[in-house]
């Protein structure tokens, strides 16, 4: 049985949230532990509060994977005289690491605004604020054929998804030759003497902010001393990601049957919204969290709605202004399906990684922290 490391784990979920997708604001990551720790158990949570550290401790976990950062900003001291040190204190002495995955996971194909979209019914998405298309580079390297299938497999968590689908190279046959000098110490070979070795030529799609991760590990599942690779700028635009999504549903229906379908199917038992309950709403916007920001994004998309949490006021006054309708379906309901979602897809596959043995728990203990007079 193949014990899992939380390095192996974290390259796992930066699968499901590339981190060179975050904002430069963020501190998405791993956020506390040690990289050569075994774990066998992962719990999914929204927030690293204090019940839930202590659930995820409870619950035998050596990882708990938040969406919101557990540290946010710079810290100066890590002391059990704040809430926050006595957090990590208890998280370090229980062997539990944290990563979060915040704007990443937003942001990702796939990730948190996808999926608040295929749950509210609002199909062919695109991004509502796109971000600069990620630079791409393509790594070609020239590997033994018997090593080729440990090298690729080492270097498919840092390609790039072409679409919809992932663990994207191609390998072609050739001949490798080398001569090793007087100081060499060479895997196959003499010193002195021309060696001719057959190769595969492995290309892959790499992320240029990846790419020093991805060389990394090439270097490490390769076999000889000095292993021989290239990499290529290119002029390829990469998939268009960015904040919130802009998309249809399948007919139009009245903003106030929208706002009930949202309020149900989160749910969002806080949910309010701006605008005419009877106008007809089919072009939504959505940005799950706080994206009252994304108004004015929202409105040069044409759509008839922003649906996100966090609203304010006068966010809501602006969208009076610019005619828009705009609901607020809480910071908490827009963003805590993602704890069963994550859940999934990391056990899922931590099974085909080769951890089926590697358990996934979702955290119990969540709740909104605001209460709604209605809901009670
Ligand atoms: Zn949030």
């Amino acid at each position: 049985m193949k014990i899992a490391k939380l390095s192996d784990i974290l390259g796992i979920i930066n699968k499901i949230a590339p981190p060179g997708l975050a904002e430069s604001w963020d501190n998405s990551g791993l956020q506390l532990g040690d990289p050569t720790a075994a774990v066998s158990r992962i719990m999914v949570a929204l927030d690293a509060t204090p019940a839930v550290v202590e659930s995820a401790l409870a619950s035998s976990c050596h990882l708990l994977v938040t969406h919101h950062p557990l540290i946010f900003k710079p810290q100066k001291s890590i002391s059990t005289a704040t809430p926050q040190g006595r957090l990590i204190h208890a998280a370090i002495k229980g062997g539990l690491a944290i990563i979060s995955i915040h704007t990443s996971y937003d942001i990702a194909s796939g990730g948190l605004n996808d999926l608040l979209a295929r749950r509210l019914g609002v199909g062919g998405c695109v991004p509502l604020r796109p971000s600069p298309s990620p630079e791409l580079v393509k790594l070609v390297a020239f590997v033994p054929k018997e090593h080729l299938e440990r090298v690729r497999t080492a270097l498919f968590p840092h390609a790039e998804n072409l679409g919809a689908y992932r663990d994207c190279s191609f390998a072609a046959t050739g001949e490798g030759t080398f001569t090793p000098l007087d100081d060499a110490t060479p895997f196959i070979g003499t010193v002195g003497s021309l060696e001719r070795v057959p190769e595969r030529r492995l290309e892959l799609l790499v992320c240029r902010s990846g790419l020093g991760r991805a060389v990394k590990a090439l270097v490490a599942a390769h076999p000889y001393e000095e292993p021989a690779f290239d990499v290529y700028p290119l002029l390829n635009e990469g998939e268009k990601l960015g904040l919130g999504r802009v998309g249809r549903l399948e007919r139009p229906v009245s903003l106030a049957d929208f706002a009930a379908r949202v309020g149900e199917r989160l749910p969002a038992p806080g949910l309010r919204y701006v605008g005419d309950p009877a106008a007809m709403v089919e072009k939504v916007a959505l940005c799950s969290g706080s994206g009252a920001s994304l108004l004015r994004d929202a409105v040069r998309s044409g759509a008839d709605c922003l649906l996100t949490g966090d609203v304010k006021y006068h966010d809501a006054r602006d969208a009076e202004d610019l005619g828009i309708a705009l609901i607020d379906a809480g910071h908490f309901s827009s963003e805590h399906i993602m704890v069963a979602d994550v859940g999934e897809r990391l056990q899922s596959m931590l099974t085909e990684s080769g951890y089926p043995d590697c358990e996934v728990l979702p955290c119990r203990v969540e709740y909104d922290p605001f209460r709604y007079c209605q809901a009670q």
